[in-house]
């Protein structure tokens, strides 16, 4: 069981961060935004897939005159991802973004960044301040890059709140996961604001996951997080669904399939149990079947190690065995072994 570390609650009419709120989802789209059609279709199917939130980039007016359309046509909040020009964040919340990510020290002056915070203000829009390795101030203290990233931080946080904007979520990301986990640790123990949790630009396949999953559980195992993004060289629903099976596996996301697979070796007398562990996540995803389904090589250990498994399968001599809660329940061909698994699932 995983303690939340307490925030303040962060909050609009269609946005909650922080507090006791579940750890929200969210992704970017990877289309120019002004390509409406385009960007609500994405949108629309990351909705389905399970993302809570979706973020787009301004880069131009009709980017950020886009937003109306796109909230007109899509169910969950959007994020307007702004640098540089205090305008286009302007007109991106009078366009509806129900937040917007700026890096504040990159708007041109702090005249204009007040401009900003105004508008957010009538609008009711919430802010994230994205604080990044690579785009910190050159002046900042720190002794090294996690303690400049959280300075930064601090130091907008107090400009927000000297100018009445209390409506803020934090980002700190580095590309290195032990300098991103360094920086949202040490921001956690001196501040209370929501915590947007990520690793910048972490690479692709493998690459991203595994250094997003080694910089992200241990802050996750100690509570810290209340919105989640892992940027990856990939489109938008490969992102949810790592999101989904990292939060998942730490107890955080229970309305998921657990599968369990063996790795299969030299005991295994049946063919292609990578092929059916892969389309049994499928199907179980798609059907919203939230079981744990064991998926093993062979009956020697498959049975007994699967044991835990509300359903699962184990390789025999060119057939399979299917069990429940550890009882053997029925033996089938290798060609029946998915149809006859998926009966039993939807009978589950
Ligand atoms: Fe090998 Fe059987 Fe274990 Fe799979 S379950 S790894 S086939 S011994």
């Amino acid at each position: 069981m995983i303690n939340r570390t307490k925030t303040k609650l962060v909050k609009n009419k269609t946005l909650s961060f922080g507090s006791s709120q579940k750890i929200l989802i969210q992704s970017m789209c990877d289309i120019k935004t002004s390509e409406t059609k385009l960007v609500i279709k994405q949108i629309k199917k990351c909705e389905t897939h399970g993302a809570d939130l979706m973020r787009v980039s301004v880069l131009d007016e009709s980017d950020a005159l886009s937003i109306k359309k796109i909230k007109e046509s899509v169910n969950i909040p959007i994020v307007a991802d702004i640098h540089f020009d205090y305008k286009l964040a302007i007109l991106a919340i009078e366009n509806g973004a129900d937040k917007i990510r700026i890096n504040p020290g990159n708007i041109d002056n702090k005249e204009n960044l007040i401009k900003i915070i105004e508008t957010a203000k009538r609008y009711d829009t919430i802010i994230r301040i994205g604080i990044n390795s690579g785009s910190l101030e050159k002046n900042i203290d720190g002794k090294d890059i996690p303690s400049k990233i959280v300075n930064s931080a601090l130091k907008w946080i107090s400009f927000f709140e000297k100018n009445n904007f209390y409506k803020l979520v934090i980002s700190l990301k580095s590309t290195n996961a032990l300098e991103t986990y360094s920086a949202y640790k040490q921001f956690a123990s001196v501040s209370d604001y929501p915590l947007h949790i990520g690793i910048t630009e972490s690479g692709f396949d493998e690459i991203g996951i595994i250094r997003s999953v080694a910089g992200l559980s241990p802050l996750l195992l100690e509570g810290i997080g209340n919105t989640i993004r892992i940027s990856l060289t990939h489109d938008p629903i490969k992102e949810i669904d790592t999101i989904k099976r990292l939060l998942h596996d730490l107890n955080l996301y229970p309305d998921y399939p657990t599968i369990i697979s063996c790795p299969t070796c030299g005991r295994c007398e049946v063919t292609n149990t990578k092929q059916i562990a892969k389309k049994v996540l499928h199907y179980c995803v798609k059907n919203k079947k939230y079981l744990t389904i064991s998926i093993m090589g062979c009956v020697v250990n498959g049975v007994g190690e699967g044991k835990n498994a509300d359903i699962g399968i184990a390789g025999g001599k060119n057939a399979f065995v299917i069990f429940k809660k550890g009882k053997i329940i029925k033996t089938v061909s290798e060609e029946t072994v998915l149809k006859e698994l998926f009966n039993e699932i939807d009978k589950f």
